[in-house]
């Protein structure tokens, strides 16, 4: 049925970037002199030198993936009781939380950019708070000030999901420099990737001084094990796959750059379609692109998925559904109480994003869309 440039090969929602075979190759070359492959090696070192250099923050600690970083940072950081988070991320923010004992509070989003609304968080406060995890969505930032301000009234931690966030900038401040820590994740599918991999990024040397032992069992010293931990460490050939890519990264994030613009020139111009607002004074680092469709589009987010599948290209309906509404749940969460969120759920689609993402496939992309909202 093709009778397009890229003879009908499927679309993906994302495509991992690859430096060559022989840049990793020759990173990984002396991995057989040292046989030194996992626990804290010299690409684990380095990789975290570079990545504190690059995000602009003062402590990075590395692990096995951006999930394991989440739940230990949580844990590490003591937190008890309710955390206010958001249910419109993936369902790794929700259950990091879960799995350390921890009670979610959903608050609402903000419909022009995705992320957690300040407005809805004060309101959720009790007297069991103890700390607030918002996520940036698609390379949008969080309105950090605001939450920085209601953090500091009632005296909460902030522990941001940044896993979406690599490299974006706001003013020139990295997205690791707000809350108290941030999590990335590097795992295949983001915009950096060490194939499977995540960090957390703190200012605070006591929390990543924690954050060592508790991905390596909670031990201290060869006899000494006093932290309930497990095992969260980064190995050598994912930080060499990391050493390899952060030098290209700038060029992926340009590229995406110029994809996100060929998507916004032509579909801006759809009647009923909302794209993300652009931030002001942040930099974005275009990890996703999600459209959403409103009722005035004369189609619906399934039918516009179910179409572009139709042409061998996969969109992803994400995030959906909401954290806050999923089976292993049973109903224990009030999906009406986000009433934003859970409508921006059933109306959104990332269409395929990467920085190899050819001219003449996003104008493919585009043409489907406007045939479904014609
Ligand atoms: C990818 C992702 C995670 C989990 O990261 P992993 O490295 O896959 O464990 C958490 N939160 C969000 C928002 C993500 O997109």
């Amino acid at each position: 049925m093709s009778d397009n440039n890229r003879n009908n090969k499927p679309v993906l929602v994302t495509k991992s970037s690859m430096p060559s075979f022989e840049e990793y190759s020759e990173e990984i070359r002396d991995i057989w002199d040292s046989v030194w492959l996992t626990n804290f090696g010299k690409k684990h070192n380095k990789l975290q030198e570079e990545l504190q250099d690059y995000l602009g923050v003062k402590n990075i600690s590395l692990f096995v993936n951006g999930h394991m970083s989440l739940e230990l940072c949580l844990q590490a950081m003591g937190i008890e009781g309710e955390v206010i988070t958001t249910p419109f991320t993936f369902v790794s923010t929700t259950h990091a939380i879960i799995r350390n004992g921890l009670t979610p509070v959903f608050a609402d989003i903000k419909e022009d950019d995705y992320t957690i609304d300040p407005a809805s968080i004060e309101s959720l406060i009790t007297e069991n708070t103890s700390a607030i995890v918002p996520v940036h969505v698609y390379g949008n930032l969080c309105d950090v000030d605001a939450i920085e301000q209601i953090a500091k009234k009632h005296n909460l931690k902030v522990i941001y999901d940044a896993a979406h966030a690599f490299g974006v900038t706001r003013n020139g401040v990295g997205a690791g420099c707000f809350g108290d820590a941030s999590m990335f994740s590097f795992h295949a599918t983001k915009v950096f990737h060490t194939i499977e991999g995540g960090a957390i990024a703190s200012n605070d040397d006591k929390l990543i001084e924690e954050l060592y032992r508790l991905k390596d069992f909670g031990i201290r010293s060869e006899e000494v094990i006093d932290g309930v931990g497990a095992n969260g460490k980064m190995n050598e050939f994912a930080a060499a796959m990391g050493l390899c890519n952060l030098r290209h990264v700038d060029e992926e994030i340009e590229k995406r750059s110029c994809v996100a613009s060929h998507y916004r020139n032509r579909l801006s111009k759809l009647r009923g379609i909302k794209l993300s607002k652009i931030q002001p004074g942040v930099k974005s680092n275009y990890a996703y692109f999600p459209v959403v469709f409103t009722d005035e589009s004369g189609t619906s987010r399934d039918e516009v998925f179910e179409a572009l599948k139709q042409h061998n290209i996969y969109s992803r309906k994400y995030f959906y559904p909401l954290t806050n509404s999923l089976d292993c749940f049973e109903g224990r969460f009030d999906v009406n109480m986000t009433p934003v969120a859970l409508d921006v759920s059933k109306r959104v689609l990332t269409i395929p994003m990467s920085a190899s993402l050819e001219a003449d496939v996003i104008d493919e992309i585009c043409d489907v869309i406007e045939e479904c909202v014609k």
